[in-house]
């Protein structure tokens, strides 16, 4: 099972066999048998009494959350682990000769237990946390990743599956049959199943060192993030915040037991109220709150973690046969290697960084023109002044005033009339609220998921406010995954961070919340239209510079003229919007895409950069190494920062994207190529969805994932939409 992210941090674990991320490690994990676990030397008890110990008999086998305890997940994981290598361990010990049956397809058998507790718990951890659930998650890190290892590295296992490797030409397999070979002889070797006894011991100790720290790593980040909250009592300091905003500031000093008005930070560089908060200072003092959270010297610096993460990375790349991590982690992707990578990313940075200093002019010319009461002009632009500017010449361009576009934006309204019209139109579903369902915190809602008007597809969670024990961003996951093999249908879920408004007021959003909701749901439909025999190969199980497809294709129907008409109406008296506002917003989705696709870029170099270390280069000071690392490839403007610093990346170093963040913009161009395609073929239509869902969003990884793309598109992606769509196209040419 994975995650995936807008922007999140939460790990990704994986089921059964997949391995898109490796949280690898090993601890003397001691699991005496599937019906109890030593914990700190003590039994922990695990019978009926624990709501996993059976498969949930709710409907789409959704987990019981009203019947689970914090106290549960513990002992069912560690025996479901327990479970599952027995499991494994009859496979791999079968007398009978290796055959796709007793290898392959047993293999996706197994793990159910482990399976239920674990995506259960990742959910909460995720989502609603708190101390309990975190020592628990601390603890299971080096479990999980030596539970890996035990199945990834068990030599007996891998010769049979490397048997089964060698016949399946003659095997007469199905199309995804042959693909699972395929994927899990790969997932071995990828994983190191070739290596000799010594170097898989090396290959142990360096994964649970890398899953000590990566878990190390988001505490810090968490916890970094929450004290690094702005706070003051002068409520000058905060002239320019709405009244709203104001009584959110001052409900989140009252939940923090603090006086006055606390500004929470979001996990990326930038802080959404720097674009109102008029006192320059403020915004300075927000911004170094974000910029330094994790480097102030104290126990939540992150500085040492990463450089041992980067340094420990490359000597897993070596061991496993590249010239770095990043060679390693890209041998299974659509990209193939970092230097393919590199140049479609390169190629991106002149485009975007000359637009970037565009923008930059008209911002300058804003502030040179200012000088009054509250406003000093006689200064340079700086990354804390960008966001208060780039709204005002936003409006200034557009004249848009969020307060006058939110009330269009009422969630509940953008979710059913807006996200759920779309994926009708186009997949011909629909849903319907279900309050029966348990659920992890009240404010989740859940539906039940129609193919047509009555055949049950699915059920999906969405889990929308911003809660202080949440991980930060926004992503979507299963708790089960759909497969014909296993009987199951997919139970999806998405969280966001979105501002949650006072009881008895209307949840009322921006329009880049908008996009969110739409991005996730795209990872939804990819997870509820599954249609795979394989679990292994269901959904969402795609490599990680694919997987962002589907999720910004489907941002694209979020400004399609007959959805946006849909949902766009204003929540009190539900006119549409104004036709002059809706066609400003539309247009002004193009606004800032200099600065936002450089900040993008330069996240993703970073990563690039410290993952390509070659071993030798020793340990790196974050700082030192991420200056001359942009310097390097030409990010030369002190104004646009990446989007995040890499010590709070949680991406790289807490999730599973270390040398995939260049993913996202891989998916981009995707996503953009693919609703070209839509826009040249009619644009919204059932037969162009059809056409869709039948060849790829129904697929998950059941073919390789250039020969899918190109053979619904009938060519191999192209990069001219996405500047195209970025309104790029002037800068490529500079
Ligand atoms: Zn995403």
């Amino acid at each position: 099972m994975r995650q995936t992210w807008l922007s999140g941090i939460a790990p990704v674990f994986l089921r059964r066999a997949s391995l898109v991320v490796v949280l690898g490690a090993f601890a003397g994990v001691i699991v005496s048998s599937s019906q109890g676990a030593v914990v700190n030397d003590k039994q922990v008890a695990f019978g009926p009494g624990n709501p996993f110990y059976a498969k949930s008999t709710l409907p789409f086998e959704a987990p019981p959350f009203d019947k689970i305890k914090d106290g549960d997940y513990e002992p069912a994981i560690e025996a479901g682990m327990a479970e599952e290598l027995k499991e494994i361990g009859a496979i791999a010990d079968n007398s009978a000769a290796p055959t796709f049956e007793n290898t392959v397809v047993a293999m996706e058998k197994t793990g159910s237990l482990f399976q239920r507790a674990m995506a259960a718990f990742s959910g909460v951890t995720g989502a609603n946390t708190n101390p309990e659930l975190e020592r628990v998650q601390k603890e299971l890190a080096p479990k999980l990743a030596a539970h890996r290892d035990a199945i990834y590295l068990n030599t007996k296992l891998f010769h049979r599956v490397a048997a089964v490797y060698e016949q399946r030409e003659s095997l007469k397999l199905s199309p995804e049959g042959l693909r699972l070979v395929q994927v899990r002889y790969r997932d071995f070797v990828h994983a190191g199943a070739n290596l000799s006894d010594a170097d898989k011991d090396k290959l142990r100790k360096l994964n649970e060192e890398e899953s000590t720290l990566s878990n190390g790593f988001r505490s810090k980040v968490l916890a970094a993030t929450k004290d690094a909250a702005y706070a003051t009592t002068d409520q000058a300091a905060l002239a320019g915040l709405t009244a709203a905003d104001l009584s959110g500031a001052e409900a989140a000093a009252k939940e923090r037991k603090k006086e006055g008005y606390v500004l929470p930070l979001q996990n990326t560089t930038q802080q959404p109220y720097l674009s109102s908060l008029s006192v320059r200072a403020t915004r300075q003092a927000v911004f170094d709150a974000s910029w330094t959270r994790t480097e102030r010297g104290d126990a939540n610096d992150t500085r040492s973690t990463i450089a041992r993460l980067a340094q420990l990375r490359a000597e897993k790349g070596k061991l496993l046969g590249h010239d770095s991590y990043a060679g390693w982690k890209l041998e299974d992707q659509m990209a193939k290697t970092p230097e393919n990578a590199l140049k479609f990313m390169d190629a991106l940075v002149a485009p975007s960084t000359a637009n970037a200093a565009d923008e930059a002019k008209d911002i300058q010319g804003v502030i040179d023109s200012q000088n009054n009461d509250t406003q000093k002009g006689g200064f340079s632009v700086e990354a804390w002044d960008w966001e208060f500017y780039s709204e005002q010449v936003r409006k200034a361009k557009y004249d848009i005033d969020e307060a006058q576009v939110r009330p269009y934006f009422e969630l509940n309204n953008v979710l059913e009339n807006g996200v759920f019209y779309a994926a009708g139109q186009l997949y011909g579903l629909s849903f319907k609220e279900r309050k029966d369902i348990p659920v992890w915190n009240p404010d989740v809602r859940v539906f039940e998921v129609f193919d047509g008007d009555s055949k049950p597809l699915a059920l999906f969670y969405c889990d929308y406010y911003k809660r202080d024990n949440k991980n930060g961003g926004a992503w979507m996951s299963n708790f089960v995954d759909q497969s014909k093999l296993m009987g199951t249908l997919p139970v999806v879920y998405n969280v966001a961070n979105l501002p949650k408004p006072a009881a008895g007021e209307p949840a009322l959003v921006s329009f880049s919340d908008v996009v969110t909701m739409f991005h996730e749901f795209g990872h939804a439909l990819h997870g509820m239209l599954a249609d795979s025999e394989y679990p292994s190969l269901s959904g969402t199980s795609v490599a990680r510079d694919f997987v962002e497809f589907p999720s910004q294709f489907n941002e694209h129907w979020a400004t399609y003229p007959a959805v946006f008409a849909h949902y766009a109406k204003h929540y009190k008296t539900g006119a549409a919007m104004p036709e002059d506002l809706a066609t400003k917003i539309k247009k002004a989705a193009d606004f800032n895409q200099g600065y936002l696709l450089t900040e993008l870029l330069a996240a993703a170099e970073l990563d690039m950069q410290w993952h390509s270390l070659p071993v030798g280069d020793g340990l790196q000071e974050p700082d030192a190494f991420e200056k001359a690392a942009l310097a390097k490839k030409g990010f030369a403007l002190s104004y646009v920062p990446p989007r995040y610093r890499s010590s709070y990346f949680s991406h790289i170093w807490g999730g599973g994207y270390a040398a995939g963040y260049y993913a996202y913009l891989w998916s981009e161009m995707l996503d953009d190529d693919a609703f070209q395609w839509f826009q040249d073929h009619g644009g919204l239509t059932r037969a162009n969805g059809d056409r869709f869902r039948k060849m790829v969003l129904s697929r998950g990884n059941t073919e390789d994932l250039a020969k899918m793309y190109e053979a619904w598109l009938g060519s191999a992606p192209k990069v001219e939409p996405m500047l195209k769509y970025r309104g790029l196209e002037k800068g490529a040419t500079k």
